[in-house]
């Protein structure tokens, strides 16, 4: 779909570049000597290097003299300078490859522009070359307006098409008008200024101008810093009300790209005396390449790691004599900040593009800012995970607890209801007088054959079904998909497992006995869904009757299955 639309826009520009120029040489020819053309392209271009960028906007500042030049050379003339400048201003506010669209968008609206207005003038009796005010006055107001308008419809559309909502009467409308009554009687000065007295003329009033753009755009980019620096608070805040380990990174790696120009970004951390990758980004896409971890001061980020300071590249010959490699080979400009934590240097943010000096000073202040956040919401998450982990298991087997077990089995069944999952068994252990086991070896030999177990279970289980300890001695097996023979299969081979081997455990109570090799036996009840039971609790109710009245009381050391009664 977006691909579809470039393709439209550079399409419209290979219609609209050659016959809109045709049209303004066959309505109006260049009539201009070199010195003057060469005079009129060097102001133009030196303005056109220092654009405003208000709002997202880019606000052409060269239409002076694009007015004057139109006023004085004609239609074609103007043209070709406007499309001079557009160039320009493209290099100066570093279009990268993928935003090149906007150059040909730009580049075919004020074709567009330009031959409406320009016929616009000459449609009411406008004429190039000297004439009075009194002649110029209507021809003149009518192209100006004409250009004004036709620029905000057609910038109107495109934001349109291009699904960006905006307002007709929005604040670029506004910038725009207040920019036009900076430019046109300025374009109208500098039009009769040159036919008296020469393209002299163009310095006479470019210096004074350009020195005024100058302290614009100084104004401008402190606006743009405090812009900044309130998106970088942003979006602390919301990484820091991430939980997850996994969200926190995602999120800040897609704001930084969105702050930045980023084509490969990686998050290191460091871990003991090492530096190791813990995301790598390359073009959007994450990468897990097998990179040897870093030492202190080796390789761009070792160094920022050693030094805790930040810091920027612009070009490759500057950065890689001292890369360890894995950077790959179009990267240029690179960013390096370290992730700071309690004044302790956490990890390294290493940031890169293709693009020649892409990264600015006070962006590498904003860079640390986020940094600083990311380290506090990393931990955060970190302890997150780790208390939510603890939460769910139990201390002793590191097995899952009878809380997450019945949460997860809910889940299950909600997948059995909705057709996700066909069958669900479960399967319910008890070992067999594990008191007396308890009374005769203590009970730490009793905790240590409980671990074992846990660990003969968990091996036996694999990846078939989800095993948690639900209480004292009683295990549960949740297998999913699974019907009742095979159930009853794996039940039986989890008893034969266990008493046909004996579980080696140190004699608590008399250590003078050493090991003890104690036969353990276990009863098994196994109940499935739907057929036994449609909620979560009956079906662990009737492994439970199945376990006690089909194995126990049958007699222990047996699987017994749930029978309706
Ligand atoms: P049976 O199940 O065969 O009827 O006999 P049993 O002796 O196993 O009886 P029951 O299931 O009623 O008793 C469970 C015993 O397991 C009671 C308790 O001493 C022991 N037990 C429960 N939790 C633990 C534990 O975490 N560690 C140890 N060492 N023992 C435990
Ligand atoms: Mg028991
Ligand atoms: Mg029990």
């Amino acid at each position: 779909m977006k691909g579809a639309k470039y393709t439209l826009v550079w399409v419209f520009w290979l219609i609209a570049f050659p016959t809109s120029l045709w049209f303004a040489y066959q309505i109006s020819p260049p009539e201009i000597h070199m010195r003057e053309a060469v005079i009129f392209t060097l102001m133009a271009a030196a303005i056109a290097c220092m654009p405003l960028i208000i709002n997202g906007t880019t606000l052409f500042l060269s239409h002076w003299i694009t007015i004057a030049a139109f006023l004085s050379y004609g239609l074609f003339f103007e043209m070709v300078l406007l499309q001079f400048a557009t160039v320009i201003v493209m290099f100066a506010i570093k279009l990268r490859r993928h935003e090149l669209y906007r150059y040909f968008l730009n580049s075919s609206m004020l074709f567009i522009t330009s031959l409406i207005a320009g016929l616009g003038f000459f449609a009411v009796g406008g004429q190039t070359g000297f004439s009075t005010l009194e002649e110029l006055f209507i021809p003149i107001t009518i192209y100006q307006l004409l250009y004004f308008l036709v620029n905000q419809i057609l910038l109107y559309f495109v934001s349109i098409i291009m699904g960006k909502k905006q307002r007709f009467f929005g604040k670029d409308f506004v910038w725009e008008a207040i920019l036009l009554l900076v430019v046109f009687p300025l374009g109208i000065s500098l039009f009769y200024l040159n036919e008296f007295m020469g393209p002299i003329s163009v310095l006479l009033i470019g210096v004074p101008f350009i020195s005024f753009a100058f302290v614009l755009r100084m104004y401008n980019s402190t606006e743009k810093i405090n812009d900044n620096l309130q998106k970088a608070v942003e979006i602390g805040h919301q990484l820091t009300e991430r939980l997850q380990v996994k969200e926190v990174m995602d999120l800040f790696i897609q704001k930084i790209s969105q702050t930045l120009p980023v084509d490969y970004a990686y998050i290191l951390d460091v871990q003991e005396d090492e530096l190791v990758m813990l995301r790598q980004m390359e073009n959007g896409e994450q990468r897990f390449d097998d990179i040897v971890p870093l030492k202190k001061s080796e390789g761009i980020s070792g160094y920022v790691w050693e030094t805790g300071k930040g810091l920027i590249y612009h070009e490759k010959k500057d950065w890689n004599h001292y890369a360890q490699g894995y950077i790959p080979a179009l990267a240029e400009s690179v960013m390096c900040v370290p992730i700071i934590r309690s004044q302790k240097v956490e990890g390294v943010l290493f940031l890169a593009t293709t693009r020649k000096k892409a990264y600015e000073k006070f962006q590498l202040m904003i860079v640390d800012i986020l940094c600083s956040y990311f380290a506090v919401a990393l931990v955060n998450a970190r302890h997150y995970e780790e208390t939510k982990r603890n939460s769910e298991r139990c201390a002793l087997t590191k097995l899952y607890n009878y809380r997450y077990f019945e949460e997860y089995l809910s889940s299950k069944m909600s997948a059995l209801h909705s057709g996700k999952c066909k069958k669900i068994s479960l399967i319910m252990l008890d070992i067999d007088h594990f008191k007396q086991i308890n009374d005769t070896y203590g009970h730490q030999a009793g905790n240590e054959i409980l671990a074992k177990m846990a660990t003969r279970l968990s091996d036996l289980i694999g990846t078939r079904g989800t095993l948690a300890r639900y209480g004292g001695e009683e295990f549960v097996i949740l297998l999913p998909d699974t019907d009742q023979q095979i159930a009853l299969r794996i039940a039986e081979n989890v008893r034969q497992t266990i008493a046909n081997r004996p579980f080696t455990v140190q004699n608590e109570l008399d250590p003078s006995l050493g090991f003890a090799e104690v036969n353990i036996t276990v009863s098994i009840g196994v109940s499935t869904a739907p057929e036994d039971a449609d909620d979560a609790m009956s079906l662990i109710r009737h492994a439970d009757r199945a376990l006690y009245i089909g194995a126990k009381r049958a007699g222990r050391n047996r699987v017994a299955e749930y029978v309706k009664i």
